[in-house]
């Protein structure tokens, strides 16, 4: 059986098995294996209960000496839920998670053994930090590295198939106290945005109750699913997550018929699973659908404050991989696994909330007279002028390369999409004439038995790379593999620059408490003039359009379109400056982070590169051969036989011609991939990027004209329609 068939018939006999499911209740069992507020408020005493709360709300810091009463809870909590370990969970440079598990069992010294769990184990942890990214900011041989306890995340237990562990979320940093993670500057950056926006709801006297303002964070996931054996047959797959070389079939996505389209039913218990694993840990998903591409599908969760949701982010493409295999599926979270369909991307959606519940980024009704909404409106607006570049880089990795810039992402140009309502506005603030706010008004349907539907007051834009979608941003940019904590803590950096150049000039003007007319008269103006310098990152139109890009660069809007590109921004004067304004990352930690970036980038070119040649001179090359031996036999038959044939002449012809664009494109992806080199990092990078195109696109030519039997793995119809 060849293993098309083989695939073929599992997933049949998946259809015959019925349903796997547990039928248990998902409201029952949310949040079960989280050591949540409710949690600890039944298990802490009261005085301890609150320490932790207040931390929580307000960022302060824990006392130690509470901290020895949360672990014991802690602990008997994890005991009851099966944990045999524990662990500090953290989110190094890699962007994956790390765990190393610690037993809770010690021996009680005469013979026996015990469960212990301190307090001081529970706040702070020392693995070895030396084989983690640091940037040069460690040496090898400088290996101490200490995790410091989250309090704000929700510890919880994670469940393999034996093993159950308590994860701790913690932050990473290195011996001389750098940090060396994804955590550390996101909430250093969520206390930057926090105090600078109550400065400006202080100017707008409406601060009462508010001791924090809260970054918010939903990032929905996209990701594709093929049959696990499918993936073993790929190198390609195995080893870089992704399809190196592959025709695109025939029909694939013209038609959008997978989007929206019913869930296969594999799938749709597939995504059951992940759902109730991701419920029992406290991650709240709510939605899922097929994408645009055949065997693409997305989830999302309800957004959270923005650490808890990079946490549960993360823990979403982790079940989302190890699920899987329970359905005989392997999930690709890659940015670009198929080339010539849709690749994947994670939007990741943002906004700023008061510990009061309010939500900073929604508009009123009348939302000109509105104008604390149009000052955080006008702050994003000129954090992103001012830091495009910035974001960008942060968005940046070899993955995305592929997406932005083709035509179903966004462009690497980030602008801002607003729609007609604030578009409006905007214009009104330009003319210091505030008078009117436009609404959507009603559509008739035309027939009786429908409603009428409330139209939104501006339409939605897919191309936009950053858009404000009713009350909050979206940026879709981001790759579908991202830790979102890094584009969430530049957002929160960049928003607190922008909201202490507000606060300062009103301040200045009206004083701490001005009056009100005071206050709205200065703030217009104040409005006004970001407006005037800052408006050219807005843009409504069609983003994927070349008018778009001449306009752009008319507009002196930044459009770094790959990595290379794009890193060097994040050591630019302006990013370093900010960085350290705000206390969120050290000049060292930036440059550490630019290395880091910059040498997982080449790695990852180089491992792309090695994997091609490989596949092409064990898999594909062979196989041209076999069917040159084919083609040849068969000629040299029909010319024994008296009837010398041309066809096969010509396609013998065919095959050599392809033989030969196969070896030189393997000769030529060597050459420039020994020359690939971190101090010229653009023009090496691109130097590999041309040869794997022009020896791909040989492969793809080989591909269609070598019989299918002979091809040495399977192919793109096989891994996307084979449900
Ligand atoms: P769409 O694809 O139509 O944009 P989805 O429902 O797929 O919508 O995803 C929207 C995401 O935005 C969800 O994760 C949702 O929780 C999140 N979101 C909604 N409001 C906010 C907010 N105020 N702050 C951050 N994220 C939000
Ligand atoms: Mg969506």
């Amino acid at each position: 059986m060849t293993l098309r068939e083989t695939v073929i018939e599992t997933v049949a006999r998946f259809h015959q098995s019925g349903a796997t499911q547990t039928s248990a209740d998902p409201t029952a069992i949310f949040g079960e294996d989280a050591f949540t507020e409710r949690v600890m408020r039944e298990r802490l005493p009261k005085e301890v209960f609150s320490a932790v709360r207040q931390t929580m709300i307000s960022g302060a810091r824990l006392d130690p000496a509470v901290a020895q009463s949360v672990a014991s809870a802690m602990k008997d909590w994890a005991l009851e839920r099966g944990a045999t370990h524990y662990t500090h969970w953290f989110q190094p440079m890699t962007g994956e998670t790390a765990e190393k598990h610690d037993s809770f069992l010690s021996p009680d010294g005469t013979g026996g053994a015990l469960t212990a769990f301190s307090g001081d184990a529970l706040v702070q942890g020392e693995p070895d930090a030396s084989s983690f990214p640091s940037g040069g900011v460690r040496q090898t041989f400088e290996a101490r590295g200490y995790t410091a306890w989250d309090p704000t995340s929700p510890a919880f237990v994670s469940r393999g198939t034996d093993a159950v562990t308590l994860c701790i979320p913690t932050a990473f940093v290195s011996y001389t106290g750098e940090a060396l993670d994804k955590k550390t500057p996101l909430l250093r950056s969520m206390d930057a945005v926090s105090e600078q926006a109550i400065r400006v709801l202080k100017i707008f006297g409406t601060d009462a109750g508010v001791d924090r303002v809260f970054a918010t964070c939903g990032a929905e996931q996209e990701f594709f699913l093929i049959d696990r054996a499918f993936r073993f047959q790929r190198p390609d797959i195995l080893q870089c997550g992704r399809t190196i070389i592959g025709r695109a079939p025939e029909k694939h996505q013209q038609l959008s018929d997978h989007y929206f389209n019913a869930i296969p039913d594999r799938v749709g218990s597939y995504l059951v699973e992940v759902e109730r694993s991701l419920y029992r840990m406290g991650v709240p998903l709510q939605t899922r659908h097929n994408e645009v591409a055949p065997g693409q599908y997305e989830i999302a969760p309800l957004f959270e404050t923005a650490n808890v949701a990079a946490d549960h982010q993360q823990l979403i493409m982790k079940v989302l991989r190890e699920t899987a295999p329970k359905f005989g599926l392997a999930c690709l979270l890659h940015e670009k696994p198929f080339a010539g369909v849709n690749g994947s991307g994670k939007h990741v959606n943002w906004s700023l909330a008061t510990n009061t519940g309010v939500n900073l980024l929604d508009p009123k009704d009348e939302t000109h007279t509105n104008l604390q909404f149009l000052t955080f409106l006008c702050a994003v607006i000129r954090a992103l002028d001012l830091n495009a570049g910035l974001l960008r880089a942060s968005i940046a990795s070899i993955g995305n390369d592929h997406r932005l810039g083709a035509n179903e992402a966004p462009p690497a140009i980030l602008s801002i999409f607003l729609g007609d309502m604030l578009e409006d506005l905007v214009d009104q603030i330009a003319r210091g004439d505030l008078h009117e706010t436009k609404s959507g008004g009603k559509m008739d349907l035309g027939a009786r038995t429908l409603p009428d539907l409330p139209r939104h007051s501006g339409d939605r834009n897919r191309t936009s790379p950053f858009a404000f979608t009713g009350n909050k941003f979206e940026l879709r940019a981001s790759g579908s593999t991202i830790n979102v904590s890094w584009p969430v803590t530049i957002m929160n950096t960049i928003m607190a620059d922008s909201l202490r150049f507000i606060a300062d000039r009103l301040e200045a003007e009206v004083g701490g408490n001005g009056d009100p007319k005071a206050v709205a008269q200065n703030a217009e103006s104040v409005l006004k003039e970001i407006i005037g310098e800052h408006r050219k990152v807005v843009f409504g139109g069609d983003n994927y359009s070349e008018e778009w890009h001449a306009e752009a660069e008319k507009r002196g809007l930044p459009n770094l379109k790959d990595t290379p590109a794009a890193l060097p921004e994040l050591v630019s004067d302006r990013a370093i400056k900010v960085f350290g304004d705000f206390k969120v990352l050290s000049e060292a930690e930036v440059r550490s982070r630019y290395e880091t970036y910059a040498e997982q980038y080449i790695t990852m070119l180089g491992i792309e590169a090695e994997t091609l040649t490989a596949m092409l001179e064990t898999g594909v090359i062979p196989a041209v051969v076999r069917a040159l031996n084919f083609a040849g036999g068969a000629s040299a038959a029909c010319s024994q036989s008296g009837h010398p044939s041309q066809s096969l002449g010509h396609r013998i012809t065919k095959l050599d011609a392809v033989l030969g664009k196969l070896e030189d494109g393997v000769t030529r992806v060597k050459i420039a991939t020994e020359a690939l080199d971190a101090d010229h990092l653009a023009e090496s990078a691109t130097a590999v990027k041309e040869a794997m195109d022009a020896a791909r696109e040989a492969s793809d030519e080989a591909e269609r004209i070598v019989a299918d039997d002979l091809w040495p793995m399977p192919k793109y119809r096989d891994m996307l329609f084979i449900r």
